[in-house]
C-alpha cells in the first residue's frame, strides 16, 4: 500500500501481541511507526524487529493511564515525525478474574484507568495534533466483550463496551474535520493475554470459535490497516467484530 509511504503512524501497547504485529504490518506497508508501550523492553523489541525489515521505526515509553505521559507520547511523536497520521489506540489490560461483588475498587480502578480512561487521554491528545494538520485516522482496540458480557471481567467488558461509545461520540465530533474514528473488536487472539487468561490452555478456546480456531494477530492489524487506510474512507464511527463468527452464536 503505497499510501502509508511518508506516513506516522502511532501504536499503543506495541511491544506484544497484536499491538506489535499492527506496528509491523504499518512498517511493511511504509510507515514510520511510534512504537509505544509501558514496558521498555518488549517496546523496543518491536522496533528491533521493524528496523531488521528494513523500516523506520522509533520507541516513546508510556502508560497511557497517566495523563502526563500521554501528553509527553503525541508531543514528541510530532516533534520527531513532524506529523501523525494513522493511530491504533491498543493498550490495554484483562484485569482480574472477579464476579462483580468480588471485585475491589482498586482493580475496578487498575483496569479502566487502562482500558477505557487510557483510550480518551489518547484521543484527546492525538486530535488536537490531527487537527492541527488537517485530519488522521483513529482505531481504538475494544474487543467482543464491547458487544457481549462475559463472566467475572466486568471492569474489562464495562470498558471495551465504553471504548465503542468513545469511539461513535469522537467520530461524530470530528466526522467534519477529516478525522476518522473507528474501533475494532477482536474475538480470542493468540497472543500473550490470551495465554495468560486461559493459562495456557489457548485450544479449548478454540472449540468454542464457530470458525473452530484462534485468531492471528495479523488478521486484527489487517483491519486496523484498512480502517486507517482509503479504502474505507467512508467508514467513521463504527465497530468491526472480527472474531471468526463467536458473536453471532
Ligand atoms: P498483550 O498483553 O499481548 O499486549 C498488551 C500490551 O499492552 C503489552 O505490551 C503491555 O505492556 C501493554 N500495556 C499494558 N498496559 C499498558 C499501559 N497502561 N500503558 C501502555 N501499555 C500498556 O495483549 P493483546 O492480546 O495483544 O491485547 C491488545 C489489545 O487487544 C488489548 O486492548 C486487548 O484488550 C485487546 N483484545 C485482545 C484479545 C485477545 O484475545 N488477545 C481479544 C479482544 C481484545
Amino acid at each position: 500500500m503505497e499510501e502509508f509511504q511518508y506516513k506516522v503512524a502511532l501504536i499503543t501497547g506495541a511491544g506484544s501481541g497484536i499491538g506489535r504485529e499492527t506496528a509491523k504490518m504499518f512498517a511493511k506497508y511504509g510507515a514510520q511507526v511510534v512504537v509505544s508501550d509501558q514496558d521498555e523492553t518488549s517496546g523496543q523489541g518491536t522496533v528491533n524487529m521493524i528496523r531488521e525489515l528494513g523500516g523506520k521505526s522509533t520507541f516513546i515509553k508510556c502508560n497511557v493511564a497517566v495523563e502526563a505521559e500521554v501528553q509527553e507520547l503525541i508531543s514528541k511523536t510530532v516533534k520527531e515525525y513532524g506529523r501523525l497520521d494513522c493511530v491504533f489506540n491498543n493498550a490495554g489490560i484483562e484485569g482480574k478474574s472477579q464476579t462483580i461483588n468480588e471485585c475491589t475498587r482498586e482493580s475496578w480502578d487498575t483496569t479502566v484507568s487502562v482500558d477505557l480512561t487510557g483510550v480518551w487521554l489518547c484521543m484527546k491528545y492525538e486530535i488536537e495534533v490531527m487537527q492541527k494538520f488537517g485530519g488522521g485516522k483513529i482505531v481504538n482496540c475494544s474487543s467482543i466483550a464491547g458487544i457481549i458480557g462475559f463472566e467475572n471481567l466486568s471492569p474489562y467488558v464495562a470498558s471495551k463496551h465504553g471504548i465503542i461509545g468513545l469511539t461513535k461520540t469522537a467520530a461524530l465530533e470530528f466526522a467534519k474535520k477529516g478525522i476518522r474514528i473507528n474501533a475494532v473488536c477482536p474475538g480470542v487472539i493468540e497472543t500473550p493475554m490470551l495465554r495468560r487468561f486461559t493459562q495456557g490452555d489457548v485450544e479449548s478456546m478454540a472449540k468454542e470459535v464457530p470458525m473452530g480456531r484462534i485468531g492471528q494477530p495479523n488478521e486484527i492489524a489487517e483491519t486496523v490497516i484498512w480502517l486507517c487506510s482509503d479504502k474505507s474512507s467512508y467508514i467513521t464511527g463504527q465497530a468491526i467484530i472480527i472474531d471468526g463468527g463467536w458473536t453471532s452464536k
